[in-house]
């Protein structure tokens, strides 16, 4: 069994894996905490996990973008949930470069905690940045068997990034400041959605760099396979897709988390004609940056596959635009959307 919760993140991710043969033995991987302002949805949750149970077999910071560690700097800081994790995947300014470093950059909280938690840290490549290693996609096994295989970032994303590391860090310092957002924004007007029209609109790739260090790998259990795409960009994704499944060999997926909220820089025709998959996630209430885009689902409609599935965790003005009956008919593909406002979304494979 295994069972993927897009947990309430406002514009970030949260994810939490559930996998294992008994439902009271079950193994967990938590990827990313959201922002700082919606920590109380993966708390509340993380709860109801009985105390004897907390122990995770992994957690995953793909990047130090603040949707995705806010809620992360939080759960570290908050130790009434007395949650541990086997390891946690992270690469901090030491991983980055082959250079040197020494210590860790003021404001770097994630680092911080780790170290003086003593927390594990990247173990399961020997203290190493977790990345894309050539040709070799070895995978690596968590204690109750899952198989993970990185897929992004690579040596030279990672490297990219270190000379501007400081800067990203004082921008996230900025915004883990600035007031909690957690509402979307207002709904936009109604569109008549014309998904002819939204599939000629180019795409243009992902220029940020701390996207580009996301940490994005496919998970396999008991014959399912899943991408969690975390934020990275397509052309890393098709880059490691090429070397993993040469000779155009499609690389069949049971769930495909999409990267940046369904950002249209992040996918395009190309990524999914070389993937097989039925279900599409999508984590996002938004806010900000009004994710997804509507071209974005657009393609995923259009070139992800026959009667596919598209699972959003909030009915928000860009997600509901593509409940309606009629379109989802005649392109198609089911849409759906969280039972409760006050929950996420979970999908069972
Ligand atoms: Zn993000």
């Amino acid at each position: 069994m295994i069972r993927v919760e897009l947990l309430l993140a406002a514009q970030g991710d949260a994810i939490l894996i559930e996998y294992g043969k008994k439902k009271n033995s079950l193994h967990r991987v938590l990827i990313d905490g959201g922002i700082k302002g919606s920590y109380v949805h993966l708390k509340k949750r993380l709860m109801q996990i009985p105390k004897e149970q907390r122990v995770f077999d992994l957690l995953v910071i793909t990047h130090i973008d603040a949707d995705h560690i806010g809620g992360i700097i939080e759960l570290l800081k908050d130790e009434s949930l007395e949650i541990t994790f086997k390891d946690i995947w992270f690469n901090g300014f030491k991983h980055l470069s082959s250079k040197k470093v020494r210590g860790v950059l003021q404001g770097e909280l994630v680092s911080k905690y780790l170290m003086q938690k003593k927390l594990p840290w990247n173990k399961l490549f020997k203290g190493k940045a977790v990345r894309v290693r050539g040709r070799r996609f070895k995978p690596v096994v968590l204690d109750g068997g899952m198989e993970i295989i990185l897929l992004s970032p690579t040596k030279k994303a990672l490297e990219k990034l270190f000379p501007f590391w400081e800067k990203e860090i004082q921008k996230l310092q900025e915004k883990l400041q600035k007031p909690l957002v957690l509402a979307p924004k207002p709904p936009l007007k109604s569109k008549k959605i014309d998904i002819q029209k939204l599939i000629q609109i180019p795409y243009e790739k992902d220029d940020s760099l701390t996207n580009q260090s996301s940490i994005a790998f496919l998970a396999s259990y008991e014959g399912k396979t899943m991408l969690f795409g975390g934020d990275a960009t397509q052309e890393i994704l098709l880059e490691s897709i090429k070397k993993y499944r040469p000779k155009c060999q499609a690389l069949y997926l049971d769930l495909f988390k999409v990267p940046h909220h369904g950002s249209c820089n992040n996918i395009s025709k190309k990524l999914l004609d070389r993937i097989k998959c039925g279900r599409y996630l999508i984590s996002t209430n938004g806010a900000i940056y009004n994710h997804p885009d509507a071209s974005a689902i657009a393609k995923i409609i259009k070139y992800g596959g026959y009667k596919s599935d598209i699972y959003f965790n909030y009915k928000t003005a860009q997600t509901a635009i593509w409940a309606k009956k009629s379109l989802q008919k005649k392109y198609s593909y089911r849409a759906h959307y969280p039972k409760n406002e006050d929950e996420g979304i979970v999908i069972t494979l």
